[in-house]
């Protein structure tokens, strides 16, 4: 035997044995349960028997420090012991710390906001059918010994603030709880979230999981206009109310974040928002494109295209080229044509729609094949 695994199965008999002398499981039950594919740290390092238990000891908030224990089965400073089963204990407190590793981890400053009792929920709905039961306190006790930035919301207990991502919690929530509210985009999916589902399928069907989970760099978008909407929620006018809808939206996971105008747009098209709310989405482009003159036009998606030969007008044949594009309220086309024929070339674009031909304008100076539109009311400074 290769003495790196001599080394690792010295320490995992060790792991085994002081999970055995704490808690009263069997030692060869503690080394069945260390062995387990579903305990091997599916985002992470193998769980820890000792560390576990160091925290329960030593951990500022809710390690005993010499005194009494303060964690137990229901929580933070509850009279209740810990009721261990003595087969699966370990593997689910792997598996509560796996679920806990999806989430991004949230900044050394910021404070935990995600109630303890809420998340043991939402981890006991991921986990399922691989871990039936979390328990309030282990929930704590795993978050711990992740080192995961903990609070008392008022000192009392039973539940305590975990620092994972309210928006990143509340996405998982009503993804796994079955529940009417399930999110329709997926920009507060826990970067571990996917891996950790299929990690856990794998694991519980016995195959070996190859490579290990690599945490994503942070990508910041940098996304002014969506910025800039998020601040006008606090109006009290139209602009103000058509904010305050769409960063609810955002929130809640209902439609994507908007980057640009262009791509409000298109959020509008796909949720079918009401007429009025499409008006002021113009009023409220046209205020930014006033406030950001370098703005970028906008260009609405291309729904049809077609190139046909022409016999030409006598000085032979060419082609004609047309593109069609939605207009921006979605309801009529933009058209685009190109006339390649000798002696006849035409580059022109029109808009179809009554409406839009009354709310938009071609920017000047632009090819025609880099047309792009702004608001009208972002010329003339008026609605
Ligand atoms: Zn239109």
């Amino acid at each position: 035997m290769p003495s790196n695994n001599h080394t690792q199965n010295r320490e995992l008999q060790q792991e085994a044995r002081a999970w055995s002398d704490r808690t009263g499981t069997k030692y060869t039950a503690a080394l069945r349960q260390l062995n387990s594919p579903l305990a091997q740290g599916l985002l992470g390092d193998r769980v820890s028997p000792r560390q576990l238990i160091a925290v329960l000891d030593e951990h500022e908030l809710i390690g005993a420090r010499g005194g009494d224990p303060v964690l137990g089965e229901n929580g933070f400073r509850s009279e209740s012991p810990w009721r261990f089963n003595g087969e699966t204990d370990l593997i689910e407190l792997a598996l509560i710390t796996d679920m806990l590793r999806m989430f991004t981890p949230i900044p050394g400053d910021a404070t935990p906001e995600v109630g303890s009792y809420a998340l043991k929920h939402t981890a006991e709905w991921f986990l399922s059918p691989h871990c039936s039961y979390v328990s309030n306190g282990r929930l704590i006790w795993a978050a711990a010994a992740l080192g995961l930035p903990i609070a008392t919301p008022d000192g009392a207990g039973p539940n305590l603030l975990i620092g994972v991502p309210e928006r990143e919690h509340d996405y998982v929530r009503r993804m796994v709880n079955r529940g009417p509210r399930r999110p329709r985009v997926h920009h507060y999916r826990p970067a571990g979230y996917e891996h950790l589902q299929a990690a856990l399928a794998q694991a519980a069907a016995g195959q070996p999981i190859t490579g290990g989970w690599v945490r994503p760099a942070v990508v910041e978008d940098a996304t002014p206009f969506h910025d800039w909407l998020v601040l006008q929620a606090r109006r009290d006018d139209a602009v103000g109310d058509f904010a305050s809808d769409y960063a609810a939206g955002v929130r809640d996971s209902d439609h994507h974040v908007a980057r640009t105008p262009e791509e409000l747009l298109a959020i509008l098209y796909e949720v079918s928002l009401s007429p009025a709310a499409y008006d002021s989405a113009v009023i409220t482009i046209a205020e930014w494109m006033r406030t950001v003159p370098s703005s970028v036009p906008i260009r609405t998606e291309r729904i049809g295209r077609n190139a046909h030969d022409h016999n030409g007008w006598g000085a032979g044949a060419g082609t004609v080229e047309r593109y069609e594009y939605r207009c921006p309220c979605g309801d009529g086309t933009i058209i685009e044509e190109h006339d390649n024929i000798p002696g006849f070339r035409e580059h022109d674009v029109w808009i179809t729609c009554d409406k839009c031909r009354e709310e938009w304008r071609f920017v000047p100076g632009r090819p025609i094949r880099q047309w792009g539109l702004e608001p009208a009311a972002a010329l003339d400074g008026t609605h």
